[in-house]
């Protein structure tokens, strides 16, 4: 297991402060932190998975997912294992939530030259929660772009505001799950705190990251309209171009309910884009599919997107080809 001196902690009398995650954990001697890959050994507080690497492929950065971000291209994306939350439904519990799963070691450098070699136009730090391996993330992702390769964050969005503020030094696109827009329930069922979260996301779009919210519609967890358009209205007073990504449930971890009735995501998704201007479904069968990007002022059909495949057809430097509106795409 690789150990790396920790950043982001304050040293007490007899244990240490945490300070990457609102959970502010208080660690003593020989103990880990709740995210368990955060350990004190002798009153210093380490990383314990600085390059372990559970998972890593080359993917469509659709599925991330990232619509506007150099659209219909291919990321390098690498996991690691562990989490700072809870949740009982996870889509990807047996590297986030199993801490036995195994990694192998890779250094910063081996990362980078993998991604090069595989043409990538980056790297993508995603499966498990990223900020909690914020060590590595870090100079993987600062050498990643003295190569000129983009950086690209999957996160919970579950971070202090000072290690966030400098992920965005050197991240370039996030895609932050905003899981519901109900307090209890993050502190009750998900183990975190609604509000970070927002703030990570204001954050993120101020400090100039390209920015794609995720929310999974969980059944009998926030499968209500009102909730939902509240977090369309929350990403619209930021700005409504920022893509919003309402993906189907299906039961998993410990988690059994059945899976999101897909009649109700696509009501979410007439309902959100009365707020936003880009909505899509995600995990759905093609035929209630609504992944295509279409121009929010003369709703031409910028691209077509079937299952990962994904078609330019009217974007020109990232305005609409056919009338010149401008879609903050990224190409
Ligand atoms: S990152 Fe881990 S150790 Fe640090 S505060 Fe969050 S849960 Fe606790």
């Amino acid at each position: 297991m690789a150990y790396k001196e920790a950043q982001y902690f304050l040293q007490k009398d007899d244990y240490v402060q945490c300070l990457l995650c609102p959970h502010r954990c208080h660690i003593n001697s020989g103990k880990k932190g709740l995210c368990g890959v955060r350990e004190n050994k002798d009153g210093v507080l380490y990383s314990t998975i600085y390059g372990e690497v559970s998972s890593m492929a080359m993917d469509p950065i659709e599925k991330k997912p990232l619509y506007h971000f150099y659209p219909g291209t291919e990321i390098f994306s690498i996991g690691t294992k562990g989490c700072n939350l809870r949740c009982p439904f996870c889509q990807n519990w047996s590297i986030s939530q199993d801490l036995s799963a195994r990694t192998y070691y890779k250094a910063p450098e081996e990362i980078v030259s993998m991604a090069i070699t595989a043409d990538s136009i980056g790297i993508a730090y995603t499966y498990s929660e990223p900020t909690i391996w914020f060590e590595f993330v870090k100079d993987c992702s600062k050498l990643a772009r003295e190569k000129k390769l983009k950086n690209v964050l999957v996160t919970n969005g579950f971070i202090n505001p000072d290690p966030l503020v400098e992920m965005t030094e050197f991240i370039d696109a996030m895609n932050i799950d905003l899981k519901c827009f109900n307090e209890k329930t993050y502190k009750n069922v998900l183990k975190g705190d609604l509000e970070p979260v927002k703030e990570s996301i204001k954050i993120a779009y101020e400090k100039g990251c390209f920015l794609e919210i995720t929310t999974l519609i969980v059944t009998g967890l926030n499968d209500n309209m009102g909730e939902l358009m509240a977090i369309a209205e929350f990403i619209a007073s930021i700005d409504k171009r920022i893509p919003w990504h309402i993906s189907r449930y299906y039961p998993s971890y410990k988690y059994d309910k059945s899976a999101t009735d897909v009649n109700f995501i696509t009501e979410v998704w007439e309902s959100g884009l009365k707020i936003l201007d880009y909505v899509f479904t995600g995990n759905v069968h093609p035929f209630y599919s609504r992944s295509d990007t279409v121009c929010p002022s003369c709703h031409g059909v910028v691209i077509t997107r079937k299952g990962y495949h994904t078609v330019i057809k009217e974007l020109e430097e990232g305005r609409c080809a056919l009338c010149g509106y401008d879609l903050g795409i990224i190409t």
